[in-house]
């Protein structure tokens, strides 16, 4: 699996909506692949944020971020 696939998947995965073949695959990338783990962190972070009943909007910091890194590696692959 490459990083535009983790991306893809990244929200089924937190859901734990993945094939149990697919969610090995994605782990064994994250292992690897700082880039993904970051955004899976903070892709994390964000739901948590997003789900807490306080009124904290999410930083714009933590989405900038994420947006960032997707654009470098979406931009990044060859396809
Ligand atoms: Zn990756």
């Amino acid at each position: 699996m490459n990083c535009k696939g983790v991306i893809r998947e990244i929200s089924n995965y937190i859901d734990g909506e993945l094939d149990a073949a697919v969610k090995q695959e994605l782990e064994r990338h994250l292992a690897h692949c700082e880039d993904c783990a970051m955004i899976l962190d903070q892709t994390k972070k964000s739901i948590e944020i997003l789900c807490d009943s306080e009124p904290v909007a999410l930083p714009a910091e933590i989405h900038d971020r994420l947006h960032k890194a997707l654009r470098a590696k979406l931009g990044k692959d060859p396809r």
